[in-house]
């Protein structure tokens, strides 16, 4: 017989890696979720950027269930049908002329940069292995996407970490140029830094990476783990800005909840992935696959990426009028529906207070550090939901401000 489980079962029986809020989230439904007590919380954090159609869409629950009563899981032994479709499909909605599947992020990344390595080694020699990424960066918690990413407090005390990686300066040119060299495999940028505080990257900066990578005879990658499936208002953030880079990561969004992640690549950098060089168990798994194929024939739909910038408009508007009133956020920023809002500095440091009272008015966010509150709402969030989150919301800062 199964037992109870409450809040308190978490400090009991898991790691203590995480802090969860204070309510079990027990059912899902577009951007409203409820409680175990039946209390329901509009949802403006999407599961960080993932679920990207909201909770339980009906053509995702329709994909999935469909699959799931046809065929779960083969090995890479065989290929499947929902992998190739959903690759053929990313193959000819972005720059990609060939695709690797796995379960995360972090995972697309360790791909990504085990590819980086291993294409200087194949054509260049062992000396180009080095490996650039901005301070402040994202790329996962494997070991060597823990390194790559460029936050010193999450490789304490995990040492030693793998070698031939540095770091630059997030928008900043001359940072990368005074790093780059014929020893560079790789230039890793996420287009916005989303963990990092929501920050976009200048166009005059990715436009210089793509240079300099050129010029040096390195790969440029574009992690758009939490950019990437529609969140920027293009399918992927890159064609916001023009610059495309040699191999790009993707996974959050693409399962819109469903564990998937994908490296996105040329034909030419990926045939450096020959057979036995890398691989997953999961990697491609037709439930995923499913899922995430279905997730790109919506979110590419026209009228999907027109919402998210209508939608993006209406809830920054929004949080910049809540928080020049309150005098709680500095600036509203971001791309599209990923949007982060920076604390002034009477509240600086405080984010995760404004988290906490949005959370006792019934409404869910994310911080970005502790200076950056965090919205990443389902792509397909009503009107009515945002101007409901947003009254929360007013209500919490009132709440914090009195
Ligand atoms: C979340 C994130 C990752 C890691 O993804 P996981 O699925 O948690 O492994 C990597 N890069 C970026 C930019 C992210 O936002």
């Amino acid at each position: 017989m199964s037992q109870a489980v409450t809040r308190s079962t978490f400090d009991e029986v898991m790691v203590p890696n995480y802090s969860p809020a204070g309510f079990i989230p027990v059912r899902g439904e577009g951007s409203r979720v409820w409680d175990q007590s039946g209390r329901e919380y509009v949802d403006l954090a999407g599961g960080i950027a993932v679920n990207s159609l909201g909770h339980c869409h009906p053509e995702l629950v329709a994909a999935l269930t469909e699959q799931a009563g046809q065929l779960w899981h083969v090995s890479n032994v065989f290929t499947n049908e929902p992998a190739l479709k959903l690759a053929s499909l990313l193959v000819e909605k972005t720059f990609a002329e060939r695709v690797f599947f796995c379960n995360s992020g972090a995972e697309a990344n360790e791909a990504a940069f085990k590819l980086a390595r291993k294409y200087a080694s194949d054509h260049f020699g062992a000396h180009k292995h080095e490996i650039l990424s901005t301070r402040n960066s994202f790329h996962g918690r494997t070991l060597f996407t823990v390194s790559v990413g460029g936050q010193p407090k999450y490789t304490e005390g995990f040492a030693p970490v793998p070698a031939g990686i540095r770091h630059f300066d997030y928008n900043d040119i001359e940072s990368l140029e005074a790093l780059i060299s014929d020893a560079t495999c790789a230039v890793v940028v996420e287009p916005v830094q989303g963990e990092g505080g929501v920050l976009p990257a200048n166009q005059a900066f990715l436009e210089a990476a793509r240079a300099l990578c050129d010029k040096h005879g390195a790969l440029l990658i574009f992690d758009e783990v939490q950019t990437g499936v529609g969140r920027s208002g293009s399918l992927y953030a890159y064609m916001e800005y023009g610059v495309t880079p040699d191999i790009l990561t993707s996974a959050k969004s693409l399962g819109g909840g469903f564990p998937i992640g994908a490296m996105l690549t040329t034909s030419k950098v990926g045939a450096s992935f020959v057979v036995g060089t890398h691989g997953s168990t999961y990697g491609g798994n037709p439930l995923a696959c499913a899922v995430a194929l279905r997730v790109i024939e919506i979110v590419s739909r026209q009228e999907t990426l027109d919402g998210v910038r209508a939608k993006a408009a209406r809830l920054s508007r929004g949080l910049s009028e809540l928080g020049e009133r309150f005098g709680v956020f500095e600036s509203v920023r971001g791309m599209g529906l990923l949007l982060g809002c920076v604390l002034t500095s009477a509240y600086a440091g405080r984010a995760r207070d404004v988290l906490k009272a949005a959370e006792e008015e019934g409404l869910m966010l994310l911080v970005a550090g502790t200076n950056v509150v965090r919205l990443a709402p389902s792509l397909l969030v009503s009107d009515a939901d945002i101007d409901e989150g947003l009254s929360r919301l007013e209500r919490a800062l009132s709440r914090l401000t009195r």
